[in-house]
């Protein structure tokens, strides 16, 4: 029976093995990197579907093609090794942080269950324990405190006033949308029309509708918020209601730089969050992926429901301003 981390050597080279499948090794495209490589930027998995995973994102190439190597060897050989405790992990499992082992057949059922390709499903699931590992050095590495994001703003939008705040934030979406802006409740019966209106119309109206927009644009007539309504113009408004303001900026910076979602505005919700909007993702594919991982992450999954209301900036929330705190130029 073959061991997967002497396969696993035989790519990437020596590996700190952090548990019984997982550590750090020198990431196979370190010659391109732009930024100084640290010591736990590359790691490399071999339960689940066997993964390479570097946080830089000019080595993508090499890091593909060294997954691609890995996943043939490792796909041609199967294997098992004992953990602590005696049990068993065969390859196509996946360990879960807990310690417990996801068995390949749990995996297959799941695919089933869920109508996905198994193999998607075992992506999915590999995601899930990966984005586990991986989460202190994302913390550490992206970290981006709120007095830092204010001061790195590209724009000084901070203390702008309500009504500026309202425009400015207006400014975001393409002139046809219709948005909605209201209370949570300013939705679902033929008189709430009026809370759904063309950008020119709000621009005139400034920020007294309401304290809740969304991400989406809704199509012209509507008067729910539902997906169904929606026009397909969006942003994926990334939450969390357990990641403290000068926590969660390191989510957003990943997905920035790292991940390449196009951040627009950080919003300051006169709460104790603050939200990211990004660019959506360009697929059902990659959506499901990345709700896996922000989950893990500590993001709210209703995130990805694309109706959900949001903090709209220039509104007071109990005296307190909702306001852009970072601006793209
Ligand atoms: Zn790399």
């Amino acid at each position: 029976m073959n061991d997967p981390r002497q396969i696993a050597a035989g790519i990437v080279g020596a590996v700190d093995w952090q548990t019984e499948v997982s550590g750090f090794c020198r990431c196979p495209g370190e010659s391109l990197h732009t930024h100084k490589t640290g010591k736990k930027d590359c790691r490399i998995n071999v339960d689940g579907a066997p993964t390479i995973y570097c946080f830089h994102s000019s080595c993508a190439p090499a890091v593909a093609s060294a997954n691609f190597n890995l996943r043939k060897q490792m796909g041609g050989s199967p294997w098992e090794i004992t953990l602590p405790g005696g049990r068993v992990l065969r390859s196509g499992d996946v360990l879960q942080s807990s310690g417990a082992v996801l068995r390949r057949e749990v995996v297959q059922a799941r695919a089933r269950a869920e109508g996905r390709d198994a193999g998607e499903q075992l992506a999915l699931e590999t995601l899930k324990v990966v984005a586990e590992r991986f989460k202190p050095e994302l913390f550490e590495k992206f970290r981006w405190p709120f007095a830092q994001i204010v001061a790195d703003s590209p724009l000084l939008v901070s203390e702008r006033d309500a009504d500026d705040q309202f425009r400015t934030w207006l400014k975001l979406w393409p002139a046809h949308c219709h948005v909605w802006i209201g209370d949570v409740y300013s939705s679902g019966r033929p008189e709430h029309r009026t809370h759904f209106r063309p950008v020119a119309e709000w621009y005139q109206i400034g920020p007294v509708m309401g304290n809740y927009t969304c991400g989406s644009a809704f199509k012209p007539g509507s008067f729910q918020r539902s997906n169904a309504n929606c026009d397909g113009t969006r942003f994926m408004v990334i939450e969390s209601d357990t990641l403290p303001k000068d926590e969660v900026g390191a989510i957003f910076a990943y997905l920035n730089q790292r991940l390449h979602f196009n951040l627009h505005a950080i919003i300051d919700t006169a709460g104790k969050s603050l939200h990211g909007w990004f660019d959506a993702p360009r697929d059902r594919q990659i959506e499901l992926r990345l709700k896996a991982v922000l989950t893990v992450f500590g993001c709210d999954p209703k995130l990805f429901t694309y109706s959900q209301p949001v903090r709209v900036p220039g509104a007071f929330r109990d005296g307190r301003l909702q306001r852009i705190v970072w601006l793209k130029n």
